[in-house]
């Protein structure tokens, strides 16, 4: 959220206590537009992830017919039963997964 809406909100409920119910659902102009910026950031978020998940799952699928499922692609150690029982479309372990994660992010 952009800072002068904070500012502006502040500004808008100036006898709003510790008491009363937080500022962001009172309904102000600029709360609603944040709302509905979030919400569009959200569904945003969401396709990508589900593109992400797809790509993943083939990704899975051509490790499988390499020969190479729960092997990772990364350090080539053998990514853990557990690991695939929850994610069957994982291809890398916890360790490369995680350093992949904050290369992409
Ligand atoms: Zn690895």
């Amino acid at each position: 959220m952009p800072s002068f809406a904070y500012a502006a909100r502040d500004q808008a409920v100036p006898g709003a206590g510790v008491d009363t119910e937080p500022v962001v659902s009172k309904g102000f102009g600029e709360s609603d537009f944040a709302q509905v910026q979030s919400e569009r950031a959200n569904s945003e978020t969401i396709k990508h992830v589900l593109e992400l998940e797809r790509e993943q799952a083939e990704r899975a699928r051509d490790r499988m017919a390499q020969g190479a499922y729960g092997v990772c692609e990364d350090c080539g150690r053998k990514v853990g039963d557990e690991r695939l029982a929850a994610l069957p479309d994982a291809t890398r372990c916890v360790t490369c997964q995680a350093a992949w994660e904050i290369a992409n992010r």
